[in-house]
């Protein structure tokens, strides 16, 4: 298979959410031809009606595609939609399979070699930028896997992101994945901490992140995540449950590997204690609602 930009290619996509949604539309916008399925339907709506073609399982979609990228939520939805008789890699033909899932590092090295059984080659390629940058394809996209493999998969992921980086072999996309979210976890919470500590002092808070924004503390976390806490906007672009998902994925590694890790363990704590208080299904930015509780 050789993809070039200015060659289609029939491509499937499975995880039309928060960030499926929008990688898949740039993908229609590029030309390709789009086969798509999603747990709920009404959700590939929109792209159905931009040319998109709905598929009832994820075994019709992987039967009509070269390339098939999944972007659901859990390593258990991975494993469902990939594996067993109805799933992704019994039912391609020779295809190039892309997880983008932010899933675990050791089922995908177990997708890899299952997809090499089945005759195919599969990528682990976990994104970040969040909704902002998946809307405006401007995701960062660590990939693992086989060298050869990336580079007929490079044409397509460049549609979705500005820096796609081959990190090594099968599994390293996710290892880097995690090593993401463990910056992430810190780096909330000192947001958090230091827009606590503004309010508290009385300060206009949109100054603050005027002040502070271009200095030494700018971060995606500050600069996009801080308006929307002095917003109050706890809506979601990365739900909180799936930062839990990430984090034990990350501690759980971390503990086979001996490491310790007191920022990501404490950002576990508070994050399960806003997920007990009903908050899960809010975006991370809402840990501001530990501070404000005075907890
Ligand atoms: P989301 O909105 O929950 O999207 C996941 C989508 O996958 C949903 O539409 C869901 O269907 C679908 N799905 C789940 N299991 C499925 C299955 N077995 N078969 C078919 N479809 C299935 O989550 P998201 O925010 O887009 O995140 C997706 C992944 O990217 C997660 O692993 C997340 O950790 C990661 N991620 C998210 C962000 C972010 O900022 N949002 C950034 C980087 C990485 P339903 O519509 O039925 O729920």
């Amino acid at each position: 298979m050789n993809i070039t930009s200015n060659t289609t290619a029939r491509i499937g996509f499975i995880g039309l959410g928060i960030m499926g949604q929008s990688m898949a539309g740039h993908l229609l916008a590029a030309g390709h031809s789009l086969a798509l399925y999603n747990r709920s339907r009404e959700k590939a709506q929109v792209l159905v009606d931009k040319g998109a073609q709905w598929c009832d399982t994820p075994a019709q979609v992987a039967a009509q595609s070269d390339i098939v990228i999944t972007m659901v939520g859990y390593p258990s939805d991975v494993e469902q939609v990939w594996l067993g008789s109805e799933g992704i890699i019994a039912n391609a033909r020779n295809a190039l399979l892309i997880d983008m899932t932010t899933s675990s590092p050791a089922l995908a090295v177990r997708l890899a070699a299952e997809a090499e059984k089945g005759g195919h080659q599969a990528l682990d390629a976990p994104v970040s930028g969040g909704d902002v940058g998946a809307r405006e394809a401007r995701l960062s996209i660590m990939v693992g896997g086989d060298p050869a493999a990336y580079q007929t998969a490079l044409p397509v992921l460049r549609l979705l992101g500005t820096n796609v980086v081959h990190v090594g072999a099968a599994g390293a996309g996710q290892h880097t994945k995690m090593s993401n979210q463990i910056v992430i976890a810190s780096t909330i919470m000192g947001v958090c901490e230091g827009l606590a500590y503004a309010r508290a002092a009385g300060l206009d808070e949109t100054v603050l992140l005027q002040a502070i924004g271009g200095g030494a503390a700018g971060s995606f976390q500050l600069n996009v995540m801080g308006p929307r806490i002095v917003k109050g906007d706890f809506a979601p672009g990365f739900f909180i449950e799936h930062f839990l998902k990430d984090l034990g994925i990350a501690l759980a590694e971390a503990e086979r590997m001996k490491l310790a890790l007191p920022g990501a363990s404490l950002a576990q704590r508070l994050y399960t204690e806003l997920s007990e208080r009903g908050l899960s299904r809010q975006g991370t930015q809402a840990l501001f609602q530990h501070y404000l509780a005075g907890a």
